[in-house]
Formats: structure tokens, C-alpha cells, sequence
């Protein structure tokens, strides 16, 4: 990963870091926000992912604008609603535990909603 993000931020490109399954996600957000810090200095670099479906990413993507702000790097965020409700929901109740995936599509649209305004609103620090 990180001879890739050297070369692209040599060549002037942005790398998006996919967003996958919950049980696969956690190093991902920390690969992200480790090359983030490195390479997100003075433009953007690395775009992490936040799926929107996950009634969690709100909460995470404003907590990974705190980090940029505390460690002071600019977060690249690439908004999705995600790909695996199907797969997430089966995973939880085979489990028996609580889905990760909001209740409804109406919760999803708005926390996509919501996460597009806190983006805008903070446009110097977020791209
Ligand atoms: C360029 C690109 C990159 C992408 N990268 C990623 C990625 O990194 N990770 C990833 O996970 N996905 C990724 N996706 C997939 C993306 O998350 C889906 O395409 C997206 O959810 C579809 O949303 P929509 O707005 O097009 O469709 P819509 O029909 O508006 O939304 C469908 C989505 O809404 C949600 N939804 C629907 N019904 C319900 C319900 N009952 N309860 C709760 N939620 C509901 C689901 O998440 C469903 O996928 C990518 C897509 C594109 C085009």
C-alpha cells in the first residue's frame, strides 16, 4: 500500500480504499487513517470508504474528521451505501446478534444524506 500511495502521489492520482463486509472492515479503517496521516498532508491522496447502510458510519466518519483534525492530515471520504445488506443481515442473525445494517432504506438515505452535508460543511478539511 504504501508503494502504491507513493507512486500516486508522485503522479498526482487519488487511491480509494474500498469498503467490504464488517468482519473484514476494522483493519481497513486503520490501514486508511495510518495512510491518511502519511500521504494526506497537503492534498488528498487516500479516500477511505463509508457505507452509509451501516448505522455506525455517521458516527465514524465524523470521528475520522477528528483524527485529521487532531493529527492534522485532510480525511478523503467516498460515500457509498454499501453492497452487502443481504449478506450482513444473514452473518448477524445467524450470529444472533443485532444487524450492523439500518432498519430501513430511509434510515440509510438519511445518515448518506447526512454524511453528504458534513462533508460540504466541511469542505477545507475533507475532500
Ligand atoms: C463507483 C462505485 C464504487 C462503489 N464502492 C463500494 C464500496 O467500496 N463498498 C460498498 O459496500 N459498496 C460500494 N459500491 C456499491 C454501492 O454501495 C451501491 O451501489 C449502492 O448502495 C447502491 O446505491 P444507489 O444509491 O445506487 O441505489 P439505491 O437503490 O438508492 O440504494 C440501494 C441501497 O440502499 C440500501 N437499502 C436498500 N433497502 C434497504 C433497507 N430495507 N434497509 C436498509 N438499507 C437499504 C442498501 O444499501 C442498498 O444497497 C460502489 C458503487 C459504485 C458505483
Amino acid at each position: 500500500m504504501y508503494a502504491i500511495c507513493d507512486l500516486a502521489a508522485e503522479k498526482g492520482v487519488g487511491i480509494l480504499l474500498d469498503a467490504e463486509e464488517t468482519w473484514i472492515q476494522d483493519p481497513i479503517d486503520r490501514l486508511a487513517i495510518e495512510l491518511m496521516a502519511e500521504y494526506n498532508k497537503e492534498k488528498v491522496v487516500v479516500y477511505n470508504t463509508y457505507q452509509l447502510y451501516r448505522n455506525d458510519r455517521l458516527h465514524f466518519l465524523q470521528l475520522s474528521h477528528k483524527i485529521a483534525k487532531e493529527k492534522n492530515f485532510k480525511l478523503g471520504a467516498k460515500l457509498v451505501r454499501g453492497a452487502y445488506m443481504e449478506k450482513e443481515r444473514l452473518r448477524a442473525k445467524e450470529q444472533g446478534v443485532a444487524s450492523p445494517i439500518h432498519l430501513d432504506k430511509e434510515a440509510t438515505d438519511k445518515d448518506f444524506n447526512d454524511a453528504a452535508v458534513f462533508c460540504i460543511e466541511n469542505k477545507e478539511s475533507i475532500s
